[in-house]
């Protein structure tokens, strides 16, 4: 068999042994455009899709690389900045910090002839900017850039570096994490396919992907991120997306990088939530909170047939 056949057999027998009733469940609930990277769910980043952590031993994109791929720690690129932690090929940020008090300016140098080249991620209209978005009445913090694309499209890696995170996730669909020498660390969302496997080396304009829209999303674009340490930072800071240029050869970084993030806090005092309980229903919910379904379902964007799940936090303010 070639390797193109295997990939193509063992994906189909992949889907074949996956739950659809799973799946099923989840477009029934994500009827929301896009939940990815929300201000409280980095818990939700590190969840494998349900139907994926039973058959990790082979997996889709795991074919991708070479069977007798070994990982050599010593490529790992930026240690200066992330000791203490261990490369972690599953949680999207395993570092929880928090940088909106930090005292020190670190200026990185994002670029450089040596081991650091740049390449925009993709080129394309800008759907949805990093910063608050309506969400019905609900504003929510969108810590990306999504760029409008086609399915199939090209991403490309940012920077050189060394992929960290290669896997489907429930908000992100099919993502791509990197981790560049010059201590950022990028994500792309919502792949129609992987071209990249965790612990690969990969240089800017690499193609690591091909846009879709996987995960929660409705139409194909990319959701790109930067990172510091597990924190967002704008990447409007750092590409000028129109054109897709690099704005400066450098960046610093320092607490004001992360203001946004008492923003953040601000609106999330205002919000009041609900754990679902077992065998509730929003009828029974919206009822204890003395307001109409029609409103509950609203402000958590799901549509009235939507089936609670026992834990499920639902916005009731
Ligand atoms: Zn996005």
């Amino acid at each position: 068999m070639t390797v193109h056949n295997k990939l193509i057999y063992i994906f189909t027998v992949f889907v074949l042994l996956s739950s659809t009733s799973t799946l099923k469940a989840q477009v029934t609930e994500s009827d929301s455009t896009e939940v990815e990277s929300d201000d409280e769910n980095d818990e939700n980043e590190g969840d494998f899709d349900a139907n994926f952590t039973g058959y990790s031993d082979v997996t889709y994109w795991d074919l991708l690389r070479d069977p007798n791929f070994k990982f050599d720690p010593k490529i790992i690129p930026a240690t200066q900045h992330y000791e203490g932690v261990d490369w972690d090929t599953i949680t999207i940020n395993p570092y929880k910090v928090s940088l909106k008090e930090m005292n020190d300016t670190i200026l990185l140098a994002l670029k450089d002839s040596f081991d650091c080249e740049f390449h925009p991620p993709a080129i394309g209209d800008i759907s949805s900017n990093f910063g608050f978005r309506r969400w019905g009445r609900r504003p929510k913090f969108h810590y990306g850039v999504d760029v409008r694309m086609e399915v199939g499209d090209p991403v490309y890696a940012m920077f050189d570096g060394v992929v960290r995170v290669a896997k489907r996730s429930a908000d992100y669909g099919y993502v791509v994490l990197i981790r560049h020498y010059n201590g950022l660390e990028t994500l792309y969302a919502h792949f129609n396919q992987l071209l990249a496997y965790s612990g690969q080396p990969v240089r800017s304009g690499d193609i690591i992907g091909l846009a879709g829209s996987t995960g929660r999303s409705t139409g194909p674009h990319l959701h790109f991120e930067v990172r510091y340490k597990g924190e967002k930072i704008d990447p409007n800071k750092i590409v000028y997306f129109p054109s897709g240029s690099l704005l400066s050869d450098t960046l610093q970084i320092d607490k004001h990088c992360f203001s946004h993030l008492y923003q953040v806090k601000s609106v999330k005092l205002k919000s009041k939530y609900h754990i679902v309980k077992r065998g509730e229903t929003l009828a029974k919910i919206s009822y204890t909170y003395g307001m109409s379904v029609k409103h509950l379902a609203k402000l958590n964007r799901i549509s009235l047939k939507t089936k609670l799940a026992r834990g499920r936090r639902l916005r009731i303010k």
